[in-house]
């Protein structure tokens, strides 16, 4: 992030730093004086030992001595070597002869005890004072260094980080795909530039904007894009910055926000991740009274959101990702009344992201952005952002000119089934049971309804766990999907593991993942989407925001009777798909042995030639007798999908 100021609160108090830095730096002065100025000024002589200046007294070559506690300091007779100048000498006297004082009396040396030590104040006063002056040095410095004034005095003042006219480098033409967004939000900037403009009419200006999209939409760059463009000062806090361990500094800070925001009306104050600070009070955290602080601190949000009158120019936006978990009371008219969706980009929203992201992309003729949006349905912002930062690193690491189609179409394959892994190496009947399983997911899902393309099947590994791949596209965006095309999708899922069981009469681990899936897919069926015949459109499911309203237990109260229901309703779909999938492969075994003879041989099967073998596929009667459509679900709308 380029230049964003701080906040004036942040700025440490002056006083305290000169304090902990002058002090330090006389102290060291001081210490300094007190050695050098003896050292270097005092007197410097030639040191003897004290026997030898023992021996030149009793020789009676010593005129006067100045004896000292810890030194002596004598003068040679001049006349003894003839010369004019005094020689001075030095030597510390051995504490234990007493006889000294008469030494030098017999042999009439002039003696006397040196005079008061006059550097000794400084070493006085120091012994007094410093260590008091290195205590608060220090502390002054770790405080100066940590970057905050004395804990105890910032610790309720708000983090935000303000930033003015544009400082954020992020522009409205940096977010694409997301107009309907785009329009409110500009619509809220320019409340705060013509205020007038509605007040006149006696509208009142919305207080409160809640951006609501899953992750990687857009919606912290939206924010950013606001301060960019609107010409009025920008606070931008993110929930979790709130909450610290003491209870009560979020809400301090909360205070500390709003009244520097007020003061500088017109403006608008961001709150990054607000469920991080505005999770429904009671419910979900389970532990009565344990969100304590988090709650205090909404408290006080919705205090001070109600504390300001509407006109007073202070606009605030806030982003969740998860607005169900949000407190209903943020939501209410006067508070977050503006709902804003920032929604996964549709195939032109998602041209218009990567046009966003690779304007400084060299870009090969061959790519065709608009492919690669047809291939990306479920894509969301920050993950196209990744693609072609992606295929931008594979063209390079190939020290490509440009980024050709083929690196985009790699990224993407890395994006939705993850990294290459030819290091995994598989024994012979490992690889040739990872290879009938594909093309039996790959046969199976040529024949269902809505599935879209084959596009791909892979024996080499990939990913966290995936020992082989088949890679489905989907030839539109789609919403909805139908009630056959779920139960078409249970078998497709399950076409690896009848694979397996036709060829070599035995099942892998290799199925665990496709199981895990297609009974989970098979319960929603029952319990969320009501698509099953005896049950009935009845929602045995909660909504999340019922769950978590309501402490606890996913599932509706039903009877025991009712829940066994369910379970015999989700066995018997899984076993009728599991039945079609296995008639339908016993059905075209010769196309099933075949590919997987190719597929071993080659490794990867894809495109054109791929879809002209699947296309042989024969579909057998019982299979449009099973597939009698009717029902329409919500369920994982055909994004690109990846079987292992
Ligand atoms: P979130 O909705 O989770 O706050 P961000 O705004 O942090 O998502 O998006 C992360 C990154 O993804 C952005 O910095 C940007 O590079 C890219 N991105 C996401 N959405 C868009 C979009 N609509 N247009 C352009 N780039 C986007
Ligand atoms: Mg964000
Ligand atoms: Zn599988």
């Amino acid at each position: 992030m380029p230049v964003e100021t701080n906040n004036k609160n942040q700025i440490k108090p002056p006083r305290l730093r000169q304090f902990g830095g002058s002090f330090l730096i006389l102290l060291t002065l001081l210490l300094l004086l007190n050695y050098i100025v003896p050292t270097f000024f005092g007197p410097r002589s030639p040191q003897v030992p004290y026997s030898d200046f023992i021996v030149q007294v009793e020789a009676g070559k010593v005129e006067r001595a100045v004896v000292g506690g810890d030194r002596i300091q004598y003068v040679l007779k001049s006349e003894i070597d003839g010369k004019p100048t005094e020689q001075v000498f030095t030597t510390t006297p051995v504490a234990l002869d007493l006889d000294l004082p008469k030494i030098l009396r017999e042999h009439n040396v002039e003696f006397g005890a040196p005079p008061p030590d006059q550097n000794g104040w400084i070493a006085t006063l120091l012994s007094w004072v410093a260590p008091p002056l290195i205590f608060f040095g220090i502390w002054g410095f770790l405080i100066n260094r940590q970057g905050g004034g004395p804990a105890a005095l910032t610790v309720g003042k708000s983090k935000a980080r303000i930033s003015s006219d544009g400082s954020t480098g992020v522009k409205f033409t940096d977010v694409a795909g997301v107009d309907e967004a785009k329009v409110e939000l500009e619509e809220i900037v320019d409340f705060l530039k013509n205020a007038d403009k509605y007040t006149r009419l006696g509208a009142k200006i919305p207080k409160g904007a809640l951006l609501v999209g899953p992750p990687g939409t857009g919606k912290t760059l939206l924010a950013k894009a606001i301060a960019g463009e609107a010409a009025v000062p920008f606070f931008s806090i993110s929930g979790s910055e709130f909450i610290e361990l003491f209870v009560g500094v979020g809400a301090a800070r909360v205070r500390d926000l709003f009244d520097q925001a007020k003061k500088q009306a017109p403006c608008i104050v961001f709150i990054d991740e607000l469920d991080a600070l505005g999770k429904s009070r009671g419910g979900a955290g389970g532990f009565v009274g344990g969100n304590d602080e988090r709650e205090q601190t909404l408290n006080q949000l919705l205090t001070e959101m109600d504390g300001f009158d509407a006109n007073t120019g202070v606009i605030i936006i806030a982003a969740t990702n998860r607005p169900e978990v949000l407190d209903p009371a943020l939501r209410r008219p006067g508070r977050f009344d503006r709902q804003i969706v920032v929604d996964r980009p549709d195939k032109i929203g998602r041209e218009a992201i990567l046009k966003v992201h690779a304007r400084n992309v060299k870009l090969a003729e061959d790519v065709n952005l608009a492919t690669i949006a047809i291939r990306t349905p479920g894509f969301a912002g920050a993950d196209l952002a990744n693609l072609v930062n992606e295929a931008a690193l594979l063209a390079a690491r190939q020290n490509r000119q440009a980024v050709i189609m083929a690196d985009f179409n790699e990224a993407i394959e890395r994006l939705i089934a993850g990294l290459e892994k030819r290091s995994r190496v598989l024994n012979e009947t490992e690889k040739k049971t990872v290879a009938y399983h594909e093309v039996g997911h790959a046969i199976i899902g040529a024949l269902m309804p809505g599935a879209g393309k084959v596009e791909k099947i892979s024996v080499v590994p990939r990913g966290v766990g995936a020992l082989g791949y088949t890679i489905q596209m989907p030839e539109e965006d789609r919403f909805l999907m139908v009630e056959d095309e779920i139960r078409g999708r249970i078998a497709t899922l399950l076409g690896g593991r009848s694979a397996e069981e036709i060829v070599f009469g035995k099942v892998s681990t290799g199925a665990g993942d496709d199981i895990q899936k297609t009974t989970d897919l098979a319960e929603r069926y029952v319990t969320v989407y009501g698509m099953s015949d005896k049950l009935g459109p009845v929602a045995f499911e909660k909504t999340q925001q019922q769950f978590i309203e309501g402490y606890g237990n996913p599932r509706r109260s039903i009877s025991p009777k009712v829940a066994e229901e369910i379970d015999r309703e989700v066995k018997q779909i899984v076993d009728n798909a599991h039945h079609i999938a296995l008639t339908i492969l016993h059905e075209n075994r010769d196309l099933l042995e075949e590919t997987a003879e190719e597929l071993l041989q080659r490794e990867i099967l894809e495109g054109t030639e791929l879809r002209e073998r699947l296309a042989r596929a024969k579909a057998p009667a019982e299979l449009n007798e099973w597939l009698r459509s009717g029902k329409v679900s919500e369920d994982k709308p055909l994004m690109q999908s990846v079987l292992n």
